[in-house]
């Protein structure tokens, strides 16, 4: 006997959770979602800058990323429209103007710009830096923002169950489960490792930015993220342990040093908030889905939870349901095959 729609468990609402649960829930199955916390999004996608960044990234994390990540802007932009459009500004203080040109040759999909297009873009920056580079298709977000949305969305549909405060018993009646934990699963994703990442936001009405800008470093490259309220998020350090919790004095002094470097009235903004968590990332920071038996781990997502999440749903689905016929099918498949 065949059942008249899917039931499928989501275990974790981090991004990877909830963006699999509007993905399968907007096809039509009964979606369960359990989260161990208080509420939904209070994981490590509670720290994240929001960067929609796919070329940008490809410089670090190459081609496959990026060609995942464009499945992100066209989530963000369409199906749960909570991103901004404004590309992307790379810039680099005279003395790493080398740094400039090596970002450059990683990637593609960019403008060439000298001082007065820098001006151009962004006019509190005019004057500073007589070079940049500028990614028109990336996009960003509010990750808490982004979280809340998709809550509501999911809050509305008929078909969607969350739960909060609870601890998923083994045995259950649905048809597919999708473990979505993050660095919790390591559990029975022993190779899954935290990477600590650690921001800070600030606020200050004296500069105003339109679009993420990229300040490059040899050591310590940050972004910062314009914000509501004149508030920006500058991140992220990238840390090889996995000390939870606790923000250093070295951090802050990197990326508010960052922060200065790009625009001297960050000095004076006040600072709002700092937080720290762990990315969780495989050996060679891919995402994975790993299928056993009628369980989808969805995990790894490293730096790039929000700009991979879709892709991984849509791959998900596409293992529960078949692809549909008006998906694209652009992703490179190899990814979701690995071994778990
Ligand atoms: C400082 C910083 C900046 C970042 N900036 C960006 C950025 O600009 N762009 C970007 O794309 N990514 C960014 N990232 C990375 C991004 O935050 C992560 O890749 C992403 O949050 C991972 O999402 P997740 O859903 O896998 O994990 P999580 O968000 O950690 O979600 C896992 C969820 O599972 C729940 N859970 C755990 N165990 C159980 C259990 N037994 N039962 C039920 N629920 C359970 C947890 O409570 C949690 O809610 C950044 C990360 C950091 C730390």
């Amino acid at each position: 006997m065949t059942r008249e729609r899917q039931h499928i468990r989501i275990v974790g609402a981090g991004v990877a959770g909830l963006v699999a649960a509007f993905v399968c829930a907007r096809r039509g199955a009964f979606v369960e979602i359990l989260e161990g916390r208080e509420a939904p999004g209070l994981g490590c996608s509670f720290f994240a800058g929001g960067m929609l960044a796919p070329w940008c990234e490809a410089e670090s994390a190459g081609a496959q990323v990026r060609d995942l990540g464009r499945a992100a802007l066209r989530f963000w932009l369409h199906d749960m429209p909570v991103a901004v459009q404004a590309g992307t500004l790379v810039v680099a203080p005279a003395r790493d103007a080398g740094e400039l040109r090596r970002f450059a040759r990683q990637t593609d999909a960019f403008e060439t710009l000298d001082g007065t297009d820098v001006a151009r873009l962004e006019p509190d920056l005019g004057g500073r830096f007589g070079a940049g580079l500028y990614f028109p298709d990336e996009a960003h977000l509010t990750p808490r923002d982004a979280l809340r949305a998709l809550v509501a969305a999911l809050d509305a549909m008929p078909n969607v169950e969350m739960r909060c405060g609870v601890e998923p018993s083994d045995s259950s009646d649905a048809d597919w489960t999708i473990d979505a934990r993050g660095l919790a699963a390591r559990d029975v994703l022993p190779e899954l490792r935290g990477v600590k990442g650690e921001m800070v936001v600030v606020r200050t009405a004296d500069i105003a930015l339109a679009r993420p800008v990229r300040m490059l470093h040899p050591r310590h490259p940050v972004y910062i993220v314009p914000r509501a309220n004149h508030e920006f998020m500058i991140g992220a350090t990238m840390v090889e342990n996995e000390e939870r919790g606790r923000v250093t004095a070295r951090a802050l002094l990197e990326l508010l040093g960052a922060a200065y470097a790009l625009h001297p009235a960050f000095a004076e903004a006040e600072v709002v908030e700092t937080g720290c968590d762990l990315r969780p990332a495989f050996p060679d920071n891919m995402p994975r889905l790993v299928v056993r038996g009628r369980t989808i781990f969805t995990n790894g997502l490293f730096r790039h939870g929000f700009l991979l999440a879709p892709a991984l749903a849509l791959e998900a689905a596409a293992i529960i349901f078949g692809r549909a016929s008006e998906e694209p099918d652009g992703h490179p498949r190899e990814w979701h095959a690995a071994a778990g």
